[in-house]
């Protein structure tokens, strides 16, 4: 799956131009030119990367930075004008990963971005919050919040049923051991369940059509004759 990019940047030529050069190096981009309403996309959407204006109207880039990362790990890309320096100094001290100064060279800002993604690869800046965040499980972009009894995929929200919340929840405490379907059924229905085992094939085929169908991914893997894993990998 390509990354997808959040490109922060009022001035209309630049937005559209850098936005033709990403798409072209085979990124998806979205696209903002304002502060207030860039800062609201990232809380609320999974990107891998952010490319951030300072200057902008509704919010100023470096309050968009401060605000954006005080509720999401995301690596961030200023774009300063060329004697901003105190800019660059408050935006590194505020998080952001990288800056460069504009205007720039389409291949030095291509460059960065492939450095960024490289060094700050979005699942693994998601996990490491995650550690220090309880109950919360993850795989890729899932993430599955206990206590909220929340499940998002890349920032969607997912409605699940008690049932197949507790199935996700056993799949990714377990992952990478395959679940026999006998384990399953006592661990999401209980262990006095008297029904059939195929009720677990029928959670599996709820949770594959939300989660699997819906986002394009193999989460749930069948294990023939066995049961049902969820791989790290
Ligand atoms: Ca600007």
């Amino acid at each position: 799956m390509s990354a997808v990019i959040l490109l922060v940047e009022d001035e209309e030529k630049l937005a559209r131009f850098t936005e033709l050069e990403l798409v072209h190096e085979g990124y998806r981009v979205e696209k903002s030119g304002n502060g207030r309403e860039a800062l609201e996309l990232a809380l609320n959407n999974h990107y891998d990367l952010i490319l951030l204006d300072i200057m902008l109207p509704g919010l100023n880039g470096l309050e968009v930075l401060r605000r954006l990362l005080k509720e999401k790990q995301v690596p961030v890309i200023l774009l300063t004008a060329r004697d901003a320096v105190m800019d660059k100094v408050s935006g590194l001290d505020a998080g952001a990963v990288d800056y460069i100064t504009k205007p720039f060279a389409i291949e030095e800002l291509l460059a960065r971005i492939r450095v960024a993604l490289k060094l700050h690869p979005a699942s693994v800046l998601e996990k490491a919050g995650e550690t220090a965040e309880e109950g919360v499980l993850s795989w890729h972009d899932l993430t599955l919040d206990e206590r909220r009894h929340q499940v998002r995929y890349a920032g969607h929200e997912i409605p699940l049923t008690n049932r197949e919340f507790t199935m996700l929840k056993v799949l990714l405490e377990n992952q990478d051991i395959v679940l026999s379907r006998d384990t399953l059924l006592s661990r999401v229905c209980g262990y006095d369940y008297a029904g059939e085992t195929n009720v677990v094939d029928v959670y599996i085929r709820y949770l594959r059509s939300k989660i699997d169908d819906a986002f394009g991914v193999r989460m749930i893997r069948t294990v023939r004759g066995v049961g049902y894993v969820i791989k790290s990998e």
